[in-house]
């Protein structure tokens, strides 16, 4: 059998994926970072970090872990990864038509964007439909917008919202204290509506339907795991998480997972560099006894 190139591959350069990257590759173990867009993940969208010690600009914090993982020697490379296959070592081919090979693997995924689950969302998807409040709100000064989804991230998108776009409204399922200047509507969206790019929505509530005109709706409900690439051998909880044990391996031995792709996690940033660093320690471990 073949050397692998590689002792690890981490797939998703996100703030997970590079803090483990740089720990692995600090302990003299050959590592390559793939990544699909750009380094730095969901980060690279924030205009400020929220839950973090200081005030940062995410870009900031995205240049700094990609620095690091540079410092450390970790190889950078772009590619759309969409088949691993083997195992010990492993083989992982991109969409652009490279492979490389691994003695082991990290999955560092993250979630894929939001979806309302619409059958002719796909036709407003930059015309109407976002996902980054810092990239497309701008382009909605003065007019009225929606945020889907105030779990998680939705809330805080939709305060960022507010200094930028005109009216914003904030819909889900159950009702949660508003940002200031944010109207609330406990709902659902069920319909788009709009023949040059977005122009109204209609939304369930109350049992009744209504029409409600919208330039914008940020979607931050049902984001699945970027997973789909992986065999069904990997273990999966209910909503597609990956199921990983205390060392953030997996179902199968030599492919673990970190940060928000996997289940049981918080996602916050904190949460995705402490993964990272505790489970490289567990990869280190495990590969240097071999
Ligand atoms: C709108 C929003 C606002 C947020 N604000 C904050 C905040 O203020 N403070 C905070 O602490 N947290 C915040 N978070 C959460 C935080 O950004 C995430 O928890 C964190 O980025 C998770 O890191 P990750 O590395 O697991 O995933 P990600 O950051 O999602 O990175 C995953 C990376 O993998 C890449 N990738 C995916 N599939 C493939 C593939 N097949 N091949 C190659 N590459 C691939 C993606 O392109 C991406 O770069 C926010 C999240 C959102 C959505």
């Amino acid at each position: 059998m073949s050397t692998p190139s590689y002792d690890v591959i981490v797939i998703g350069a996100g703030p997970a994926g590079l803090t483990t990257a740089t720990e692995v590759a600090r302990s003299g173990l050959k590592t390559l970072c793939l990544e699909r867009l750009a380094p730095g993940g969901v980060l690279i969208n924030l205009t400020e970090l929220h839950d973090f010690e200081e005030p940062w600009p995410g870009p900031d914090m995205a240049a700094r872990l990609t620095d690091e993982a540079a410092v450390a020697g970790v190889e950078m490379g772009f590619g759309d990864v969409n088949r691993i296959s083997g195992g010990e070592p492993w083989t992982i081919e991109t969409a652009e038509g490279e492979s490389h090979t691994a003695r082991l693997l990290v999955v560092a995924t993250g979630l894929n964007k939001g979806k309302l689950g619409l059958a002719n969302e796909d036709e407003f998807e930059g015309r109407g439909i976002s996902h980054c409040a810092a990239c497309d709100g701008p382009l909605y000064a003065g007019l009225p917008v929606v945020v889907a989804g105030a779990q998680g991230w939705g809330a805080v998108e939709a305060r960022e919202l507010s200094g930028v776009a005109g009216d914003v409204t904030l819909i889900d399922t159950t009702a949660v204290e508003a940002p200031p200047g944010v109207s609330q509507l406990v709902g659902r969206i069920v319909g788009l509506e709009g023949a040059n790019g977005l122009e109204a929505i209609t939304v369930e509530s109350e049992g009744q339907r209504k029409s409600i005109p919208t330039s914008a709706v940020f979607v931050y409900v049902n984001q699945s795991p970027a997973a789909e690439f992986l065999p069904d051998s990997l273990a999966r909880d209910g909503a597609g998480h990956i199921v990983v044990d205390a060392e953030g391996r997996t179902s199968v031995p030599t492919v673990y997972a970190v940060g928000d792709v996997r289940a049981g996690t918080r996602p916050y940033l904190t949460d995705a560099v402490a993964d990272g660093e505790r489970t490289a320690k567990a990869i280190v471990a495990a590969l240097k006894k071999n």
